[in-house]
């Protein structure tokens, strides 16, 4: 049987995640309390409700917990969002993913049972702030607090170089998981691999381990 995903919430970032989920191919409920936000979403979503999902019995009415997994993407309103979580969690919904607007909204999410919980905005400026600062990092991904994965395209200080010349296990306690070039993406490279200007290196490690990784390689370029 299909999954079915189900949306509470169709602003900016719920809407996206509706629209990115039907995309894919998969069921998908979309609820919002505003008439007009789910009459945008009718023709596209599977299913498109006015609810409002603070109120237990209209979730219950709706099936909810029968859904594999529900987002909410409730912002603004954050006792809304915290109360609808919190009945989802209590309904016994398998998954629910819900939008934090700021950390304590966060904190408060995790702790009644969300099984993930979403920081877009914080999230999506630490990756900017990143492009902005070094040219050299593509993307960048937080895996935990001190932890991350970052995209660096490789400069003059490193063209020519090999996986084992570069050594940067020992170096910076960092490993190397792939390398993109013209399109193609080696995700197992061997160590006699050689390293060109332009190709974009895959890196996970430590966040301390990567800036030294960084300094190393783009000083002075
Ligand atoms: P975004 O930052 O994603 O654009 P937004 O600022 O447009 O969000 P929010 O206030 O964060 O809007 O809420 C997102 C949506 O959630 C809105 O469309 C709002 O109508 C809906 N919403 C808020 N509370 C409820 C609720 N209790 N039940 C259902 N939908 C709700």
């Amino acid at each position: 049987m299909k999954k079915q995903y189900a949306v509470i919430g169709l602003g900016r970032f719920g809407g996206s995640i509706c629209k990115a989920l039907l995309s894919h191919g998969v069921e998908v409920l979309a609820i919002d309390r505003s008439e007009e936000r789910v009459n945008k979403f009718a023709a596209i979503a599977t299913y498109a409700v006015v609810a409002d999902a603070t109120d237990e019995a209209t979730l219950k009415n709706l099936g909810i917990r029968n859904f594999d997994h529900v987002i909410v993407a409730i912002g603004e309103d954050i006792q809304a969002s915290i109360l609808t979580t919190l009945m989802l969690v209590e309904q016994g919904v398998k998954h629910v993913t819900a939008k934090a607007q700021n950390d304590y909204h966060g904190k408060v999410l995790n702790k009644i049972g969300a099984h993930m919980v979403v920081h877009p905005e914080r999230d999506m400026g630490v990756r900017i702030a990143h492009n902005i600062i070094s040219e050299n990092v593509l993307d960048y991904l937080e895996i935990s607090d001190e932890y991350s994965i970052i995209e660096l395209r490789a400069g003059r200080k490193i063209n020519g170089r090999s996986l084992v010349e570069l050594n940067v296990r020992a170096k910076y306690g960092c490993n190397i998981v792939a390398i993109k070039r013209e399109g193609d993406i080696n995700v197992s490279p061997l160590a006699d691999e050689i390293i060109k200007t332009g190709d974009v290196v895959i890196v996970i490690g430590a966040d301390t381990d990567i800036n030294r990784l960084e300094r190393a390689w783009f000083d002075n370029e």
